[in-house]
């Protein structure tokens, strides 16, 4: 005789989870053996779900994967779907993280912060650089977002004393990007922040970043050569990764082989081979480069010179007659020579493969809609500052509807490039390190140079470039 199929469940183990927990999570208890549920799932991510659900219900959960048909079958079965408030609030928390990462892509957020306090929960954007806060979040409610943020990104949502990192990819329509998640303990729980990635480089080109059309000619021809080091320096979210894809972008072509090793991956660009660096499992980025070099390569971009041994394999991977990008943390164009040589990377190879050094900031630029004019007084000015004649009047930062009420709207790349001419090579060679004559000489437009030019025409406020004002 043929064993009919049941799918009915013994009322001690249904009665273990509620109706709504059942199709909400789509899981069906099997057992109950020591203290731990079985359930069966249909869910992609039934590790996830362990964790989740032994939270909620307070036993150890062991999830196993059944198929969906036979799930459905069990969930008909046995429970009664209904729409009660808990149900709706599910859906809600869902739909709410959903808006909150939609609406901070919509605003061209790079960041989403989410804070708790003693009174109630802050979630903050970062809008061009800067934070603004967008929501308020009620503590009770800061919990189950949490847990959710947790869940998604693959990380313990038992774990709240530990700082994590995670991953999300977060989908919309034909919108897909991933997010990184990092959570931090702080005194009233956890914090959060989702940094947007993968952007689309569909809009990102040299040309609207803010080079001078005689900078623009000037890194052209560097990057055109087919070996040598360019570098791009400046403090974290100074656009220098920006400034890499729109060059790539460029450098893309059929005949080139480009490889890219990155962390993290910021923007997809089709037709050249992208690298997530894994520290975890030592793919750093010296490990990375070794490997790309048996590749063919024609370019190469290092996400970031952080250590003397990537200094070292980005300088063999030139001398071996590739052409190499990357970044670096260093305050102007020529401080990264005395970087780099830091790093032990010995002054006549740094000579003979660097082409080009440049710094760059990223600069509010004032909201055309509410910015007010003032007179010029000294000091309002950096002491170190000599006011140029033609500096007759600035514009201050007010705020309107149309600025969000930050006074900025937008911002715009400024850059101090130094090609490395036979005469720097020599400087370099020798450890001359001192070059204020060769900048003066050779019409070098600075950093502060570029930063006085954006005050003298309205573009910006003294107080956003203060810092590059007093800087000599
Ligand atoms: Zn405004």
């Amino acid at each position: 005789m043929s064993e009919v199929k049941t799918f009915e469940i013994p009322i001690h183990l249904k009665q273990l989870i509620t109706s709504n927990q059942a199709f909400h999570y789509r899981v069906i208890p099997i057992a109950k053996e020591e203290g731990v549920i079985h359930l069966k799932t249909d869910s992609p991510d039934p590790q996830g779900l362990q964790k989740e659900l032994s939270i909620i219900l307070g036993y150890e959960v062991l999830a196993i994967s059944e198929i969906a048909e036979n799930i459905q079958s069990y969930l008909t079965f046995n429970y009664r779907k209904t729409t009660n408030s808990s149900n709706e609030k599910l859906q809600y928390e869902d739909q709410f993280l959903q808006k909150l990462i939609a609406t901070a892509k919509d605003f061209g957020s790079s960041d989403i912060h989410m804070e708790p306090y003693e009174k109630q929960c802050r979630v903050r954007f970062r809008l061009d650089g800067k934070l603004k806060e967008q929501y308020t979040i009620s503590n009770t409610e800061y919990p189950q977002l949490i847990n959710q943020i947790k869940i998604q990104s693959g990380l313990d949502i038992s774990q709240k004393r530990l700082a994590q990192d995670g991953r999300i990819t977060f989908k919309e329509g034909a919108d897909e990007f991933d997010i990184r998640v990092s959570t931090m303990p702080t005194l009233y729980g956890e914090k959060i922040v989702l940094r947007l990635l993968n952007r689309n480089t569909q809009d990102v080109s040299l040309e609207d970043l803010g080079f001078t059309e005689e900078e623009l000619k000037n890194y052209r021809e560097a990057v055109k050569n087919p070996q040598g080091i360019v570098l791009i320096s400046g403090p974290t979210g100074s656009g220098k990764t920006t400034t890499l894809y729109a060059t790539l972008k460029e450098l893309n072509k059929e005949t080139t082989n480009i490889l890219t090793i990155e962390d993290p991956i910021e923007y997809t660009l089709e037709g050249i081979n992208q690298v997530q660096l894994r520290e975890d499992i030592e793919f750093d980025f010296p490990a990375a480069l070794r490997a790309f070099l048996r590749q063919d390569p024609d370019i190469i971009m290092v996400g970031e010179i952080r250590d003397d041994r990537t200094a070292g394999m980005t300088i063999k991977a030139a001398l071996t007659g590739h052409l190499v990008l990357s970044t670096i943390h260093t305050n102007s164009a020529w401080a990264t020579i005395s970087r780099l040589i830091d790093m032990n990377v010995p002054s006549f190879l740094l000579a003979s493969t660097i082409t080009m050094s440049i710094a760059q900031r990223l600069v509010r630029k004032l909201c055309p809609h509410c910015k007010q004019p003032t007179t010029v007084d000294s000091k309002d000015f950096p002491q170190s500052f000599e006011i140029p004649e033609e500096l007759t009047k600035h514009y201050m930062a007010v705020g309107c509807n149309q600025c969000y009420h930050t006074g900025y709207m937008g911002r715009k790349a400024i850059y101090e490039i130094l090609p490395v001419t036979k005469e720097l090579e020599k400087a370099i060679r020798h450890n001359e390190l001192e070059i204020d004559m060769y900048i003066e000489q050779n019409n070098i437009k600075t950093l502060q140079h570029n930063a006085t030019r954006m005050v003298i025409d309205g573009d910006t406020s003294v107080e956003e470039v203060y810092a590059l004002l007093a800087d000599n």
